[in-house]
């Protein structure tokens, strides 16, 4: 089977394409694959061991693409399947930052090593690395799929070592599309790179960054704890300063109460002065009227007049003592003024 059988130049190059005639009969892998079920159309089926050679290859030129070419069958269930076995290392390229040259010497050794090593293969399709610069065809890369890898079952394989992305391209209206792979097992894969891993971290840190949305969530949240906290606060001094005013009033009220009290004291000071101040008044005229009645040398009448003074409720004083005036005195027992003549008792009053 030569890859001129397979290239129908009146279709296009497809993997749709691919006839029956072109393959040799197998069964699916669904075994080594872990599946129960066989996918439908066209299907890739890469051994991992595969992948950890051309990522091992890779790996060893960081900066400069390297290459090769995978080996393997083309085989038909109920649908078309390729199932690649294996990568030959492309010695003896051209390699260089952004791409890679397969020569006549690389042609010969791939050629070599697959009669000797994978004798019931065929080339099925080539690798080549970017390290650094993603998973993409490039106008040469496209030209080596065009020129060298166009029957419809061949495919390509870009990995970055720098990144460890990868990408599988079959063909598809004559255009290189990506597509999945299904991988067998049969080794486990190769650890990741501590290049990897700086990746991985950078762009963790990347993803840690504060977004312009951040700095709007976190702007919305201290909006929202700022109004909180201020009504917090405004309930706070409301309740503080009713409490204080409440508290104000009661004191002032019961200031007031005491500025009354101390005023009806004071009233009360002032009334029980003036009742000193009338008593001391009333001992006075008591006095001057004794004084007045010092000169009655009357023994029986004297008495009498003593019992004017003890009398609290007093008191009628003559205006002016004669021979002719009247004394009136209080009757303690009928509380009315009773009268005494003093001119009938002339015999003892002096005449003046
Ligand atoms: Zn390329």
């Amino acid at each position: 089977m030569s890859n001129e059988s397979l290239s129908d130049k009146t279709l296009s190059i497809d993997t749709r394409n691919i006839k029956q005639t072109d393959c040799e009969l197998n069964n699916f892998p669904l075994q080594e694959l872990k599946l129960t079920e066989r996918p439908n159309g066209f299907q890739l089926v890469v051994c991992r061991s595969v992948l950890n050679q051309m990522k091992e290859h890779g790996r060893t030129s960081m900066h400069a693409e390297v290459g090769g070419m995978l080996v393997g069958n083309l085989y038909w269930d109920s649908e078309p399947f390729l199932l690649i076995k294996a990568s030959i290392i492309g010695k003896y390229t051209d390699g260089n930052v952004a791409s890679v040259t397969f020569t006549a010497e690389t042609w010969n050794h791939v050629w070599q090593e697959q009669e000797k090593h994978y004798p019931e293969t065929n080339i099925i399709g080539w690798y080549h690395t970017h390290p650094g610069f993603g998973i993409f065809l490039s106008r040469m890369d496209l030209f080596i799929c065009e020129h060298t890898f166009n029957a419809p079952h061949q495919v390509a394989y870009v990995y970055d070592p720098q990144s460890e992305d990868e990408g599988w391209f079959i063909w598809k209206d004559s255009i290189p599309i990506k597509m999945k792979p299904l991988v067998i097992e049969d080794v486990p894969a190769l650890p990741v790179t501590v290049q990897r891993e700086n990746t991985l971290l950078q762009a963790a840190a990347e993803k840690i960054v504060i977004t312009p949305k951040d700095t709007k969530q976190k702007l919305t949240t201290l909006l929202v704890i700022f109004i909180i906290t201020s009504i917090v606060l405004f309930l706070v001094s409301t309740f503080c300063l009713t409490y204080l005013t409440t508290k104000s009033t009661k004191m002032q009220n019961e200031i007031v109460q005491l500025k009354q009290n101390i005023k009806e004291l004071e009233n009360k000071f002032k009334i029980t002065e003036m009742q000193n101040e009338i008593m001391q008044q009333l001992k006075r005229d008591i006095n001057e009227l004794d004084n007045k009645f010092q000169h009655i040398n009357s023994p029986l009448k004297y008495g009498e007049f003593y019992n004017i003074k003890t009398l609290e409720r007093l008191l009628i004083v003559p205006q002016e003592m004669s021979p002719s005036s009247n004394v009136w005195i209080l009757n303690k027992e009928q509380n009315k003024p009773s009268q005494r003549h003093l001119r009938q008792e002339n015999q003892i009053y002096p005449q003046k």
